[in-house]
């Protein structure tokens, strides 16, 4: 089994390394992968491979569905396809994929994620049924594996290793009940950790989460800082 993740631009370069801090974090013992794409900076490539155990460079895919995606206000989405290319990736025998704007979270250290990790199939990469034909990788997963939101419901991941920061943002109720369960924060949209300034958040969910991912991305930087 490895832990994979995806980087297409310099950019998410920053939001990888925190899925590769937080992960170590947790003591995993399982590799971590991370599939770049060529046009990716040397300097973020050696970047990526002083935290990685693989650095694997896939060809860009992108949907080039204008359409959708323009509907979704999110243009640049179109080169998720190229996560697809995890399923390339057959010497191991289960991969377990996350998005470059993740974070496990430090709130359940004791709890290792791996005991959900074992149980998936390829399939449970779909854990983000709410993208519908979007014109990024939700959508062709989606409408590959059409039956899953009906079929076996035992292998769908509990919603609490995919939260989403920002609909927390406008739902509060939800982030009171479940907030302090996270096990995998997810920074959806199209305003990432390292995107804003770290104190620019109107939300105190968000901005608890984003400090996390912010406390995680300068727990080495700073120490390896001259
Ligand atoms: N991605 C990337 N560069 C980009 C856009 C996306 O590397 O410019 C990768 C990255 O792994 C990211 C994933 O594709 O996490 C999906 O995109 P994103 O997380 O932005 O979508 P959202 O979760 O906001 O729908
Ligand atoms: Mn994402």
């Amino acid at each position: 089994l490895a832990f994979v993740t995806l980087v297409t631009t310099d950019s998410y370069c920053m939001g990888a390394t925190v899925v590769a801090r937080s992960l170590r974090r947790h003591g995993t013992t399982r590799r971590i992968v991370v599939m770049v794409t060529p046009n990716v900076s040397e300097h973020s490539r050696f970047t990526l491979e002083n935290m990685f155990d693989e650095v694997i460079t896939v060809d860009v895919m992108d949907s080039k569905d204008r359409l959708h995606l323009s509907l979704l206000g999110r243009p640049e989405l179109g080169i998720t396809f190229t996560k697809i290319h995890c399923w390339t990736l057959t010497q191991y025998s289960k991969c377990v994929f996350l998005d470059a704007d993740t974070l496990v979270s430090p709130l359940n250290i004791q709890q290792h994620i791996l005991a959900a990790g074992c149980r998936m199939s390829p399939e449970s990469m779909i854990c983000d049924i709410c993208h519908l034909l979007s014109g990024g990788d939700q959508g062709l997963l989606n409408s590959f594996f059409n039956s899953w939101p009906v079929a076996d419901i035992s292998k769908h991941l509990p919603f609490v290793y995919n939260l989403s920061a920002s609909s927390l943002y406008s739902y509060l109720p939800a982030f009171q009940q479940f907030g302090h369960n996270a096990k995998i924060v997810h920074f959806v949209g199209a305003v990432k950790p390292w995107s804003s300034h770290r104190d620019d958040s109107s939300s105190p969910t968000m901005e608890g989460f984003v400090s996390l991912w912010w406390r995680e991305y300068l727990s080495h930087t700073t120490s390896s800082a001259p």
